[in-house]
């Protein structure tokens, strides 16, 4: 379903899905394109697809193209153009501008040690900003920082998968990186400024950016917008109890040839029950009866081990 705007008529669904080509695509990235497409699509919405591309170190030549085709393969379909986040540093600089033209953001020159060693207390992401450089940098170390200024303030939201959330940003993370010390926009600057943009009312991803969500919120406030929608998805865990991802070797990569099996997977691990008998069958039709069955109350908030059978009649 939609959600109500300020003159209570219902809008249509916008949601996205954005994977880092940092590797071919795997089994924890297909649970959110997956979770994401069926949500958007069975409330009749759109879904958008954007290539978060923003840090050229840790991007794999080839791999966002790699990722394009094989969910075309598998008979994903997106709407619109796909962005590329590396297009638009533009306008991510003109929404920096204008936060600091707000007197929200200010620089920071301080090291990471530095930071370490006065932080308050280890933050679940590292050590806390105490706030060192709040009303002015020290010293006459030039690489700059940009941070935003957070409020003493919990930001709370109803995530519709994990349920009521919060954080007070001061004490849980401190003041946050919109602008890197090596001159590249901040993850937390880019998909809060991309999302507003492109219009999205969903987003659908996995359950370790939970906790980047309010720092989130709190830059859709800074900007005079209305956030959207969170559902957060349980992560799929390899062998070493680690999220699956491209350090797990081949283990949970997808392809065109397991492409049907894995979506029977990445169904069931959404706790959505899918039949047996469409085990084989070609992705178009899991996709299919995804569109018809697919319930967000049933998926579960537990991140758990997937071990891949071969075949599920052996279960
Ligand atoms: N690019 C992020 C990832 O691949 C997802 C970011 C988001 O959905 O907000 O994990």
């Amino acid at each position: 379903m939609g959600r109500l705007n300020s003159n209570q008529l219902l809008e249509p669904v916008i949601g996205r899905f954005a994977p880092s080509p940092t590797g071919p695509l795997h089994f924890g990235t297909l649970l959110a394109a997956l979770g994401s497409y069926l949500l958007a699509k069975c409330s009749g919405g759109c879904w958008l697809l954007r290539v978060e591309d923003l840090d050229p170190p840790r991007v794999i030549p080839g791999s966002a193209d790699a990722i394009l085709t094989l969910l075309e393969q598998l008979g994903f379909e997106w709407d619109g153009d796909v962005v590329y986040q590396s297009d638009r540093y533009e306008r991510y600089r003109q929404i920096l501008e204008q936060l600091r033209g707000q007197g929200r953001v200010f620089d920071c020159n301080c090291t990471r040690r530095e930071i370490l060693a006065s932080a308050p207390h280890p933050g679940e992401e590292g050590p806390v900003y105490p706030g060192t450089c709040r009303s002015g940098v020290r010293g006459s170390r030039s690489e700059r920082a940009v941070r935003l200024r957070v409020p003493d303030d919990v930001i709370g939201y109803c995530d519709r998968v994990y349920g009521q959330q919060q954080q007070n940003l001061e004490k849980e993370v401190g003041d946050f990186v919109l602008h890197r010390v090596d001159g590249l926009f901040a993850y937390q600057l880019a998909v809060v400024v991309d999302d507003i943009d492109a219009g999205v009312t969903q987003v659908v991803r996995g359950a370790d950016l939970l906790s980047s969500t309010p720092r989130q919120i709190y830059l859709y406030q800074c900007l005079g917008m209305i956030a959207p929608d969170y559902f957060h998805l349980p992560l799929a865990f390899g062998h070493n109890g680690k999220k699956l991802s491209k350090r797990h070797g081949d283990i949970g990569l997808v392809s065109v040839d397991n492409g049907s099996n894995m979506l029977w997977w990445a169904l069931e691990f959404l706790g959505q029950s899918p039949p047996p008998e469409l085990f084989d069958s070609p992705p178009g039709e899991l996709l299919c009866w995804g569109l018809e069955n697919f319930q967000s109350a049933t998926i579960p908030t537990q991140d758990r081990q997937v071990e891949f059978r071969p075949s599920i009649l052996l279960v």
